[in-house]
């Protein structure tokens, strides 16, 4: 391919950086060869643009190519998940931030190992446990069913509290406390 315009560069680096990219190889490449399409006259009159663009895991830990930040991404999935699970989940990204698990440098010793056998999240559900995460609160090791009515359930309390405090009592639950 030939080389980009310095306009198209920035276009392209200035997507790369904001969003999380680098997993979506075919949305990347797409991407890639639009910068390569577009005239520098078209990308100087776009507004800055924020793509969005989900992962398909519920958190990500990703080094962005440019300034050398990490990008930790959350998936929109999480929030129809238990709050006790998302804690996890957000403690549990983190902990990869810590452990040093992104970059282009960052491997898993043995990627043929399922998810929760690699040493890596070994070691870093090992890490949120020494925070005080509790390994029962792992999305995996939950039933994805159970987890949905569990999510309701906590919705329904809160909507609940919102109605009693409307209508002037106060707020209290009458089945118990609310949250775990
Ligand atoms: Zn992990």
């Amino acid at each position: 391919m030939r080389k980009l315009s310095r306009t198209n560069r920035r276009f392209l680096m200035r997507l790369y950086e904001q969003f999380w990219i680098l997993g979506r190889l075919r949305t990347q490449e797409g991407l890639g060869i639009l910068a390569h399409r577009m005239p520098a006259k078209v990308v100087k009159a776009l507004p800055g643009i924020r793509l969005y663009a989900p992962c398909n895991v519920l958190g990500e830990v990703i080094s962005l190519p440019c300034n050398g930040e990490v990008l930790i991404v959350l998936h929109y999935e999480l929030e129809s998940l238990p709050q006790r699970v998302v804690n996890y989940v957000v403690a549990h990204e983190f902990a990869h931030v810590v452990l040093g698990h992104y970059g282009a440098d960052f491997q898993y010793a043995d990627s043929s190992l399922k998810h929760n056998d690699k040493p890596e999240e070994v070691a870093t559900d090992r890490l949120v446990a020494s925070w005080g995460y509790a390994a029962s609160d792992h999305p995996m090791a939950n039933d994805s069913e159970a987890m949905r009515r569990e999510a309701q359930e906590e919705d329904r309390r809160v909507w609940e509290e919102v109605e009693a405090e409307r209508q002037g009592r106060g707020g209290v639950s009458t089945d118990g406390p609310a949250g775990s």
